[in-house]
């Protein structure tokens, strides 16, 4: 028999559950249900306590510059008293290049010394004079036309790897860094928008270049919206097949079929599309075409300092 329900959402990660908060807090009054392939809700999210050790699972730490809706989310759970900022020693990162842990300049003076940045620093001064181009690229293609391939291979290779778990030679400039083709399309150059660009102020009073996570871990994140979103979660529950018909959704799985009037997917793409594989094949081709990169994360705990330099971590070209 199937189980009648007004809204399902598909997937109980961050996605999910802060659509379902929303919906909420926005007025929505029927009944929200989540449809989780796993045993807990929080996808990516997990925090751990190992042995006396705080791990996070996925995500640890973000940017305040770049982090408005994370905070707009934390504002309205009312967990900003559980913020944590960085300290310091956390600002120090480093790139193993050539063989070597290298500083990643943080000042100006630095900047103009380091090795690492010593390619980057000539080709700013020609980087102005480059012509336009509007079309979309790789990000190694953008770097290397209007820096250098040097650095491309060196700098945004790592920050590509570290950011998005990717190659910088497939992913494009304008998904992962749209602010720098936005400044070659309005002021001709990255230099210039640098200097030229307005910054947007943040509504939050916390430094932009601080990073932050919460006193309890990122998890906490998943434990509000969970209480908060007062959404009916059924775990174990893997979406197999999803149809639509006659103006209903029906979703099933191993052991039941759930039938509603709206649906959302929070689900990675490639687990959509195996869903709309039967029914709905040219749906499922085209999520399928979207490329999907899985990672593991490996953690270690050490009980002295064995670490040759104190930071945030580094990142391997
Ligand atoms: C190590 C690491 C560091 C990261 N750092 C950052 C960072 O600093 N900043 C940042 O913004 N992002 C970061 N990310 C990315 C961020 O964690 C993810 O973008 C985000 O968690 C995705 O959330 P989601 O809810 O969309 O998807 P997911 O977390 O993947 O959740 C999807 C959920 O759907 C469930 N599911 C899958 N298939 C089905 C199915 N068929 N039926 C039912 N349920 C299903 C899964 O079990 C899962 O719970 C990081 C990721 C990792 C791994």
């Amino acid at each position: 028999m199937k189980k009648k329900k007004a809204v399902i959402i598909l997937g109980g990660g961050i996605s999910g559950l802060s659509l379902a908060f929303y919906l909420r807090k926005n007025g929505y009054k029927k009944e929200i249900c989540i449809l989780e392939k796993s045993v807990r809700a929080g996808g990516w999210l997990e925090s751990q306590m190992e042995q006396g050790f705080f791990f996070e699972k996925g995500p640890r730490t973000f940017r305040v510059s770049r982090s408005e809706s994370l905070l707009t989310l934390i504002h309205d759970l009312d967990l900003e008293r559980e913020l944590l900022f960085s300290s310091e020693e956390a600002s120090s990162k480093y790139l193993f290049y050539n063989q070597k842990l290298q500083k990643v300049p943080s000042n100006p003076f630095s900047f103009l010394t380091s090795k690492l940045t010593r390619p980057l620093l000539f080709s700013l001064f020609r980087e102005w004079k480059i012509p336009k181009n509007l079309d979309d690229e790789s990000i190694h293609a953008f770097i290397s036309r209007r820096f250098a391939p040097e650095v491309a291979d060196a700098l945004f290779d790592a920050i590509t790897t570290g950011i998005y778990g990717s190659d910088s030679k497939t992913l494009s400039i304008s998904s992962c860094f749209p602010i720098l083709k936005k400044w070659e399309r309005e002021y001709g150059s990255i230099t210039k928008g640098l200097f030229l660009h307005k910054k947007k102020k943040s509504v939050y009073p916390y430094k932009p270049s601080h990073l932050f996570t919460l006193k309890y871990g990122v998890s906490s994140l998943i434990t509000s919206l969970e209480k908060e979103a007062k959404a009916d979660m059924i775990t174990k529950q893997e979406g197999k097949r999803l149809s639509y018909k006659d103006g209903r959704f029906v979703v099933e799985t191993d052991s039941a079929s759930y039938e509603a009037e709206d649906l959302f997917s929070a689900v990675p793409a490639p687990a959509l599309a195996r869903m709309l594989y039967r029914d709905h094949k040219e749906v499922s081709l085209l999520l399928e075409d979207i490329p999907y990169t899985d990672l593991s994360c490996v953690h270690f705990g050490y009980r002295k300092k064995v670490l040759p330099v104190s930071g945030f971590g580094y990142l391997v070209p």
